[in-house]
C-alpha cells in the first residue's frame, strides 16, 4: 500500500483520546469514534450532556453499540503488523524457518514442527492469529465487566457517604423521641432512661465507626480497580505478539481484584423496650377503634 494511504488508514482507526488503535470502538452522535474505555473514562462524572472531545458537540446519549466495521478494520491492521513481525528474520525458528503457532502453556510463539518436539509435545497449541483474536476478545470483555464494577463501587461510595451524613441526625432524633417518651411515661424513672440512652450512644458510635471503615474500604477498592483498568488498557494497546505472551497473569489478577467487593452497611439500631410504652400504645389503639 502507498505510504500516504497507509498513514491515512491508520489515522482513521486511531483513537483521538489515547492515540492508539481503537479498542472496542464506539461512534457517538456527531460521528466521531473513540475506544469505549477512553470515552467512558473521559465522560465519567461529567454532567449531561457530555461533549465530544474532538468537536465539542453535546451528547445526551451515554450508551453505545460497538462499531463493528471499525473493529474489523482495526483487526485487519493488527493482523498486518503481526504478519510483519512474524516474518522478520529474528522471529523465525532457527531450525524450521517459520513461526505461526502459539503455545498456551508456555505462552510462546512456535513453529508448527517445534510444537511436536519433546518439550512441547503434551501442550495445547493453536494458530497465532486465532489465539490473538480470542485473547483480545477476552480482554475487552473483562474490561467491560471491570468498568461495571468500578461504577457499582462508586454508587456504593456515594450511598455510604450519604448514610454517614444522615446517621448522626437520625440518632439525635431517636434520642429526642426516647426522652419525650420517658418524660411522658415515667417522669421519675431516671435510671432506666439513662441506661437506655447510654446504650443508644454506644451502639450508634459503633455503627458510625463501621460506616467509616466501609467508606475507607470502598475507597481502597476504587483505587485498586482504577489501577487495574489502566493496566488492562495498557495491555490492549500492545501488539498481538506481546499481548499473547503477557496476558495470562494479568487476567488472573483482574479476576482477583474483582473478588470481595466491599458491601455498603445498612445500619439499624436495636429496639429497646420502654417500660409501659406498649400498654399505652394498645390502650390508645383501643380508644381510637370506631365503636361498632
Ligand atoms: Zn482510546
Ligand atoms: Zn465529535
Ligand atoms: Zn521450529
Ligand atoms: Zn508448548
Amino acid at each position: 500500500m502507498d505510504l500516504d494511504i497507509l498513514q491515512a488508514f491508520q489515522r482513521e482507526i486511531t483513537c483521538a483520546i489515547c492515540l492508539h488503535y481503537l479498542i472496542d470502538p464506539v461512534t457517538i452522535g456527531c460521528g466521531h469514534s473513540f475506544c469505549r474505555p477512553c470515552l467512558s473514562l473521559s465522560w465519567e462524572g461529567a454532567p449531561n450532556p457530555a461533549h465530544c472531545s474532538e468537536c465539542r458537540e453535546p451528547s445526551w446519549q451515554r450508551k453505545f453499540k460497538t462499531n463493528i466495521v471499525l473493529k474489523n478494520l482495526v483487526s485487519v491492521a493488527r493482523k498486518a503488523s503481526l504478519w510483519q513481525f512474524l516474518s522478520s528474520e529474528e522471529q523465525m525458528c532457527g531450525t524450521h524457518k517459520e513461526k505461526k503457532m502459539f503455545c498456551e502453556v508456555d505462552r510462546s510463539l512456535l513453529c508448527s514442527l517445534c510444537c511436536n518436539s519433546q518439550e512441547h509435545g503434551a501442550h495445547r497449541h493453536c494458530p497465532i492469529e486465532g489465539a490473538a483474536a480470542d485473547q483480545r476478545a477476552k480482554l475487552e470483555k473483562q474490561m467491560r465487566s471491570l468498568w461495571d464494577k468500578i461504577q457499582e463501587n462508586q454508587r456504593n461510595l456515594r450511598e455510604e457517604q450519604i448514610m454517614i451524613n444522615h446517621w448522626m441526625e437520625y440518632v439525635l432524633l431517636v434520642r429526642k423521641m426516647t426522652r419525650t417518651n420517658y418524660a411522658e411515661l415515667h417522669p421519675v424513672l431516671y435510671k432506666e432512661e439513662e441506661q437506655h440512652l447510654e446504650e443508644l450512644e454506644r451502639e450508634s458510635w459503633n455503627i458510625l465507626q463501621q460506616l467509616k471503615r466501609t467508606v475507607a474500604q470502598i475507597n481502597q477498592k476504587r483505587k485498586q480497580l482504577k489501577e487495574m483498568h489502566e493496566e488492562l488498557m495498557g495491555m490492549c494497546h500492545k501488539p498481538d505478539e506481546e499481548l499473547l505472551q503477557d496476558l495470562g497473569a494479568l487476567l488472573m489478577r483482574n479476576e482477583y481484584v474483582q473478588l470481595h467487593m466491599p458491601r455498603p452497611v445498612r445500619p439499624e439500631l436495636s429496639i429497646r423496650a420502654i417500660t409501659g410504652l406498649m400498654d399505652r400504645y394498645s390502650r390508645y389503639r383501643g380508644e381510637c377503634q370506631p365503636a361498632v
